[in-house]
């Protein structure tokens, strides 16, 4: 009896923490990950690794994972810039619009099982995995990052809580 072969890895848990979780993870299973690291970016030297979405068991989006790097905010997980051939986006699994990601070392492609948990709190659609997504300091109500932003430089409160808040220069929301 040989041993089953683990093709399969569990990568939910580093993709909604660090970038550097999931770098050594992969590390650890894939020969030869090659990759330069800028600041707090991991670069890919070989464009081997592939990203796919997936929604309720089939695949809607796939590319070749171009970095690895931290969240613009700074806040906890990871973002996937994949190259798809003709676009390149940027993707933040996290516990909002993401079930499960596992790596599957043989196909070398890590899968992202997406859902839409929320729904953005001022149009009312359901948030996205491409979308960029803000949410309010004080009740954590997610919302589109741009509706959110206008929304508050209108109304000077969060639409659901209907604290104080405001738009830093840097664009980032604030308590007022
Ligand atoms: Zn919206
Ligand atoms: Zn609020």
């Amino acid at each position: 009896m040989s041993p089953k072969e683990i093709t399969k890895i569990e990568l939910t848990e580093d993709v909604f923490k660090e970038p550097i979780d999931v770098i050594n993870k992969l590390s650890s299973h894939i020969d030869g990950l090659k990759y330069t690291k800028v600041i707090q970016t991991f670069v890919m030297e070989n464009r081997d690794l592939n990203l796919v979405l997936s929604k309720q068991g089939s695949d809607y989006f796939k590319g070749k994972i171009v970095w690895i790097g931290n969240k613009k905010d700074d806040s906890e997980g990871t973002i996937f810039c994949v190259d798809t051939g003709s676009e390149i986006k940027q993707i933040s699994p996290t516990a909002e619009n993401s079930d499960n990601v596992v790596l599957d070392i043989k196909k070398e492609t890590i899968k992202v099982s997406t859902v839409s948990k929320s729904k953005c709190a001022v149009c009312g659609k359901e948030i996205e995995i491409f979308d960029d997504v803000s949410g309010c300091p004080i009740c954590q109500t997610k919302a589109h990052r741009e509706h959110l932003v206008e929304w508050i430089k209108a109304k000077h409160s969060c639409p659901i809580c209907k604290k104080s808040l405001n738009v830093s220069s840097t664009g980032v929301i604030i308590i007022d």
